[in-house]
């Protein structure tokens, strides 16, 4: 069904040139980098809370579907408007309102790009957390609204922990501010987390008030590596069990390792499995976290312990990180990407398990990520159409895996709309029946991004 004139009318009032129905836009903005697809009626730029809201009134009065975007770069489906209607880019409102050091917080607008506000933060000698690989391309908004992390998530948190408050609009149409500018606050129930990793489905984000951290001076990379698989996970439980954090403590497997050697040569060790370890800190403390995470990385089955000497080294020692995604996109155009997490001393069952799940199913698993976090990326490469159908049994046992052993279908990426069916594994009837009525008192028509997150 076409969008009704009058809302055509009303969005070329709130947005005039701002607003689109043409078919390059349309198409544009159909997809995101889950490589679902589907086309949106028309395509407006927010640039002012006041036309968020009056954008959602008027998609509520004639029941038209509403999905907020950043940058697209989800994993999910989260942003693809599957039952049509608007999209709502936040591109263009990417002011940073306010950087304020006495205080510890900066005032954004939801489409500031990641990396550009760290480049505004840096000066200050402050940072925001969050920081997911694509933070060159991601916007605040989505990392707000799928809780994205990074690396550092396993010392400094999460979106959740790194935010005071918000200011949105919910599906009611309803302008709102929920949270604090304190870095204490005890009033009322906190909105501001439910909204973090609701994936636009109950209001849309104008504001975010994020909390700053002052940046370590100073930063140590070592890398491990392991017999096996085993060994690594091993070695990740008595890191993780000792009093020193790391600020990333990253795995890779040993397929993984082999992809990415052939990928990128012999920067990439061989290996059972690898081990990136960061500390980071004041220059006098980290010989000390250094030798304490060292310690416990050393343990049966370690074959090489090296710590970097320069920052050119470091960077090196990167090396197989940084070359995992384009060496399986060169076998697998479409993987299956999952980032599931299970609690830290679980991990060695977790990737045990998933080594004999590929077997069995006979598909190529690659497992790699932040392992500090338990949060691992468990990438399914089939390369044929007998493949992908094994991959998806596969899936589905993985995630019965991750449940037995208390984790949880997601750490970072969200649930969109490719992972909905599994809510009911990961989350009991109870819960998912509140979820629902929580969807329902902000959106009590169900045009924000319909079709994600919750099962249908
Ligand atoms: C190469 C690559 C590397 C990646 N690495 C990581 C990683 O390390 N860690 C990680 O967690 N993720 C990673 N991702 C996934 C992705 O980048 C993150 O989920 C990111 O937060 C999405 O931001 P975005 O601006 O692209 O949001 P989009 O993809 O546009 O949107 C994501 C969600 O946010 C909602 N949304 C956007 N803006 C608003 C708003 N203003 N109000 C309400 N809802 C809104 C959308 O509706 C959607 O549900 C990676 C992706 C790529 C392509």
């Amino acid at each position: 069904m076409p969008l009704p004139d009058t809302l055509l009318q009303t969005l070329q009032s709130i947005f005039g040139d701002a607003a689109h129905t043409g078919p390059a836009e349309r198409l544009a903005y159909a997809y995101d980098n889950s490589r679902l697809n589907a086309q949106p009626d028309a395509v407006v730029f927010p640039t002012e809370h006041a036309q968020v809201e009056a954008l959602v009134r008027a998609c509520r009065e004639h029941r038209v579907p509403l999905t907020a975007r950043g940058r697209g770069s989800n994993t999910t489906g989260a942003t693809v408007p599957v039952e049509g209607g608007v999209v709502a880019s936040f591109e263009r409102m990417n002011r940073i309102l306010r950087i304020d050091p006495a205080n510890r917080l900066t005032v954004v607008e939801p489409g500031v790009i990641n990396a550009d506000l760290q480049r505004a933060l840096a000066p200050h000698g402050l940072f925001w957390p969050p920081d997911p690989s694509s933070s060159p391309w991601c916007t605040i908004g989505g990392n707000l609204a799928c809780n994205a992390a990074g690396p550092r998530a396993v010392k400094y948190g999460t979106p959740r922990e790194n935010t005071l408050g918000l200011r949105a609009v919910a599906g009611t149409s309803e302008g709102f501010r929920c949270g604090t500018y304190t870095s204490k606050g005890a009033t009322g129930y906190d909105l501001t987390r439910l909204l973090i990793g609701s994936e636009g489905t109950l209001a849309l984000v104008t504001e975010a008030t994020l909390k700053l951290t002052p940046r370590p001076s100073a930063i140590r990379t070592l890398r491990a590596t392991y017999r096996d698989v085993g060994a690594a996970a091993q070695a990740v439980a008595r890191i993780m069990g000792q009093p020193v954090t790391p600020c990333a403590l990253e795995f890779i497997d040993e397929t993984a390792l082999k992809l990415a050697h052939a990928h990128a040569g012999n920067e990439v060790p061989l290996a059972g499995a690898l081990l990136m370890i960061e500390v980071d800190g004041e220059p006098g403390t980290l010989e000390a976290a250094v030798a304490a995470v060292s310690a416990a990385a050393r343990g049966d089955g370690l074959e090489t312990l090296h710590t970097a000497a320069t920052v050119e080294e470091a960077q090196r020692l990167w090396a197989a990180r940084k070359a995992l995604s384009p060496a399986q996109r060169t076998i697998a155009p479409d993987k299956i990407n999952e980032d599931v997490v299970v609690p830290v001393s679980r991990l060695p069952e977790l990737v045990q398990g998933i080594q004999r799940l590929a077997a069995r199913h006979d598909v190529l698993v690659v497992s790699f990520g932040h392992a500090g976090n338990g949060n691992l990326h468990v990438n399914l490469l089939p390369r044929d159409a007998a493949e992908r159908e094994r991959a998806h049994a596969c899936l589905a046992d993985v995630f019965a895996l991750v449940i037995a052993l208390d984790g949880t279908l997601s750490g970072e990426h969200g649930i969109g709309r490719i992972k909905r069916e599994f809510m009911p594994l990961a989350l009991q009837p109870t819960t998912l029946r509140l979820m629902g009525e929580v969807k329902r008192a902000f959106d009590p028509d169900g045009i924000l991004n319909p079709g994600k997150l919750l099962p249908a």
